[in-house]
């Protein structure tokens, strides 16, 4: 069974979620699966050399003026005519901005359906089955496709977690499709100050949540000293982000992004259903509040009554002197 993983490639280097997915399928039993990568030309150079401790057996490069940024036709397109190519009978990628958009325009357009963010993927026999959460994870559905046509999947970072290694060396195959010019395009991707340096939310190990109640976005410092200790990167509710302490790149939860960190701690969030649906896949959750009957303590693994203000100092010096 030949499969495609689509990579998601970022400043020239493939994205933590698109390897632990290629990390997970070439140990499938049966399983031919080629990686396919796209961007402006010259822009694929490090690609290979990032796929060498989990190599597939080949690696395809759409390399094209109209890939240059992203663009959902142009994308959607050259998957499409590469798994056809290919004779690809899945075609999967890790869930992201980006393949929310172009992922069901390639299901559209090969005429098959789609499983979207799923928390857990296998291939048995010609087939995937794969788990998704449902109604903001109250409900977990599993997936099987029917048929002949191409399978077309995204999977959640963090959800599946790394396979073991296959080294080897990667075989490049330029691809010769050429996308239509874009029917939009985007002209400039301004980067914020520090953004290139931190890992983002999706992607994520650790996050460290402040919510309301830290009441301006001054206050979110004591978070930024504690994750910064941790290598953990900052998340916010929607609550902090509406008062205007953080901006929306930063919000978990359902109309926010969805987060599968190993560790996920919550100060002073209260554990709305809206939050929790970002985040409750997450492996260990620590809930900081003031509050003993905030609903997070439900979902938390550790709780811990207690002001943040206190606490996440205290936290940050006791972990500075256990790890420095
Ligand atoms: C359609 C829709 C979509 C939504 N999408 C999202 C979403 O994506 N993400 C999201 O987060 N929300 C979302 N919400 C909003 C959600 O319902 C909640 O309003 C929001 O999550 C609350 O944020 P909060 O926990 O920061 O604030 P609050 O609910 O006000 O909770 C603050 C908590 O802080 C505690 N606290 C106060 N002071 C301290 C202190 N000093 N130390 C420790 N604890 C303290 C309090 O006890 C309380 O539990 C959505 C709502 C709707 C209707």
């Amino acid at each position: 069974m030949k499969i495609l993983v689509v990579l998601e490639v970022q400043n020239g280097k493939v994205k933590k979620g698109s390897l632990e997915l290629l990390s997970q399928a070439i140990h499938w039993p049966k399983a031919e699966v080629h990686a396919l990568a796209m961007g402006a030309s010259g822009s694929l150079g490090a690609v290979a050399g990032d796929l060498r401790r989990f190599a597939p057996a080949k690696l395809h490069l759409a390399q094209h003026d109209h890939l240059n940024s992203y663009s959902p036709d142009a994308f959607a397109f050259t998957v499409a005519e590469a798994a056809k190519a290919l004779g690809a009978a899945a075609i999967l990628s890790s869930t992201s901005a980006q393949t929310k958009d172009y992922f069901p325009r390639l299901a559209v357009k090969l005429d098959t359906g789609m499983a979207s963010d799923c928390t857990s993927l296998k291939c048995e026999g010609d087939q995937l089955v794969a788990k998704r959460p449902l109604y903001a994870g109250k409900l977990t559905a599993t997936v099987e496709f029917k048929g002949t046509k191409p399978q077309v999947a995204t999977v959640r970072p963090n959800a599946l977690g790394f396979g073991p290694e296959k080294a080897g060396d990667v075989a490049i195959e330029n691809s010769s499709i050429a996308p239509p010019t874009p029917m939009a395009k985007v002209n400039e991707v301004i980067a914020k100050a520090g953004a290139a340096n931190k890992v983002d939310l999706t992607e994520a190990e650790r996050i460290v949540s402040g919510g309301r109640s830290l009441k301006s976005a001054e206050n979110f410092k004591v978070l930024e000293e504690l994750a910064a200790v941790m290598g953990a990167t900052v998340g916010a509710s929607r609550a902090a982000v509406d008062a205007g302490f953080r901006p929306h790149s930063d919000q978990v939860g359902q109309t926010g992004k969805t987060v599968s960190p190993t560790l996920y701690m919550a100060f002073g969030i209260s554990g709305a259903i809206q939050h929790l649906a970002g985040m409750r896949s997450s492996k260990v959750i620590v809930a900081i509040n003031t509050d003993p009957q905030a609903p997070i303590f439900q979902k938390a693994d550790y709780g811990v009554q207690a002001d943040l203000f206190a606490f996440a100092p205290a936290l940050t010096e006791a972990m500075k002197k256990a790890l420095h």
